[in-house]
């Protein structure tokens, strides 16, 4: 039949093995596929987090493979850079770079001898041909092509005979002639494309390796991969794929398009400088990575329900196919701030001071009356105002915490309450105040509050609390003066005050 519709979805080709059993034996088998050419961003995570959750959510294996047939745009260090972005995630891989599976090496440089096998395989069918033209001879194809103001396609000069492949011309793909393709996609639903993309394309390069095209059609293959999970820039080439499926006679596996990236507004796509961040940037600003992953399993993904925090397994148990949008899913960094502040509660105490202490820059450190103890007194406080350790690092730049770690300069008017008309006013309540915290129980904000509260009331609280917590921090905004006395300690609180009426 000339220029058939083929309808892959309904997977009715004939000599179409469709058992699609996996040599691992999973049910589910997913790969993320990076090509080793840099860091990883926040697209490429996406998609290996999406993968990795669906292939645990049913048991089943997740694949790291490295795609590494581009030898000129590889870049020295980044399979290290990937397995480090992951592992920091959480995204553990079943067979990896480090890892080789019962199917042999994740690397495809590795591979060679498998793609050249089923090279060959397509060439004894007829359906592969080494390219015998010299870049000329193309040239002259192309200028021919224009000048008759027809589309130059490579189809149309197919050699009638060929010498033996040595492999080390580039392989040409003999593409069925097809005017539509129909394929089923998980996500996307029944998605179809026209003839316009199909040429004859180059399998195997003259270099030894396999395009992109070929190798990761044989080892979804010999992988066992049973749901290929990926962005939609891969939707257009999805008739080439579908045709070379049918030459190698090979099951085809779900496919599973993950929706787009878009920017804070969820309009536009993510702009490139945004999403060209690395991964590990957000390590280093003090992300936790359970806030990254769960803010990353969010853009696409919507689990329903008014839960937006998932722990632990539970976003494991929570990810399913059916939920993952159509639709772009926006990337809203103020959304990861705020879920980085809900898993930094989380954490136990110690774990939440360390964080904060690990924040502080040296300058802080510098400072005469520096300690851990107090630094990890202040944690609470300042993790209330501040979402990651950029923004703490930034605050104690902006002197925020310095009062803790050094006695201020004090400007007296400051002390002056808003009721008062000179701040002389404010030193008396201050004198009593100091005789209160003599007894006051320092072990907690809450002690120290239960010292000096009655009084408080009874002269007004702002007219004691405003003077105390100035003389305490010489500054106009500050935690309140509980939580500075417990901070600083009953020494340095008294000193501090004393300092001031004197
Ligand atoms: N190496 C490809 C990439 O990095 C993988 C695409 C796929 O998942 O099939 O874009």
């Amino acid at each position: 039949m000339e220029n058939p519709i083929r309808d892959f979805s309904a997977q009715s080709l004939q000599n179409m093995d469709t058992s699609n059993q996996n040599p691992n034996g999973a049910s589910v088998v997913t790969r993320f596929a990076p090509s080793p050419t840099g860091f990883l961003h926040i697209g490429g995570v996406r998609t290996a987090l999406f993968a990795y959750l669906f292939a645990k959510k049913h048991g089943g294996e997740f694949i790291l493979r490295i795609e590494d047939t581009d030898k000129n745009r590889e870049v020295e260090g980044s399979i290290a850079h990937i397995q480090e972005s992951l592992e920091w995630l959480g995204i553990t891989w079943d067979y990896g770079p480090d890892k080789p599976g019962p199917f042999g090496s994740c690397l495809q440089s590795d591979r060679l001898e498998v793609y050249r096998r089923y090279a060959q395989t397509l060439i004894e069918k007829g359906l592969a041909y080494p390219d015998p033209y010299t870049a000329d001879e193309v040239a002259g194809f192309r200028a021919a092509a224009e000048a008759e103001k027809r589309p130059f396609l490579f189809r149309n000069h197919r050699p009638e005979t060929f010498a033996e492949w040595d492999g080390t011309q580039p392989l040409r793909f003999k593409v069925a002639t097809i005017q539509r393709s129909e394929w089923h996609d998980e996500v996307r639903g029944d998605l179809s494309a026209g003839e316009e993309m199909l040429d004859d394309f180059i399998i195997m390069k003259a270099d030894g390796f396999p395009t992109y095209n070929f190798a990761h059609i044989v080892d979804d293959h010999e992988m066992g991969v049973t749901h290929v999970m990926r962005g939609e820039e891969f939707i257009a080439s999805m008739p080439k794929f579908l045709s070379l499926y049918e030459a190698l006679g090979l099951p085809l596996p779900k496919f599973v398009t993950l929706p787009p990236i878009m920017g804070p507004d969820g309009k536009k796509k993510l702009s490139k400088r945004d999403g060209a961040k690395d991964l590990l940037e957000y390590r280093t600003d003090g992300y936790l990575p359970e806030a990254m992953r769960n803010f990353l399993a969010l853009i696409g993904w919507n689990p329903g329900g008014e839960q937006e925090l998932f722990p632990g397994e539970e976003l494991v148990e929570a990810f399913s196919l059916e939920r993952i949008q159509k639709s772009g899913g926006a990337f809203n960094e103020e959304k990861l701030k705020w879920m980085n502040k809900g898993y930094l509660a989380l954490l136990p105490q110690t774990e939440r001071e360390q964080y904060f202490v690990d924040a502080l820059p040296a300058t802080i450190r510098s400072l005469p009356q520096f300690s851990l103890e107090r630094a990890a007194k202040l944690t609470d406080t300042a993790l209330e105002r501040t979402h990651n350790q950029v923004e703490i690092r930034e605050a104690a730049e902006a002197g925020e915490y310095d009062w803790a770690f050094a006695a201020p300069e004090v400007p007296k008017e400051l002390l002056k309450w808003k009721n008062d008309d000179s701040f002389e006013q404010a030193l008396p309540r201050l004198k009593n105040a100091l005789k209160l915290l003599q007894n006051a129980d320092f072990g907690s904000p809450e002690g120290v509050k239960a010292a000096l509260w009655e009084y408080a009331e009874e002269v007004g609280k702002g007219e004691l609390l405003w003077p105390l917590r100035v003389a305490l921090t010489g500054r106009e905004r500050s935690p309140d003066p509980f939580v500075c006395s417990w901070v600083l300690g009953q020494e340095e609180t008294m000193t501090r005050v004393n300092g001031v009426i004197i």
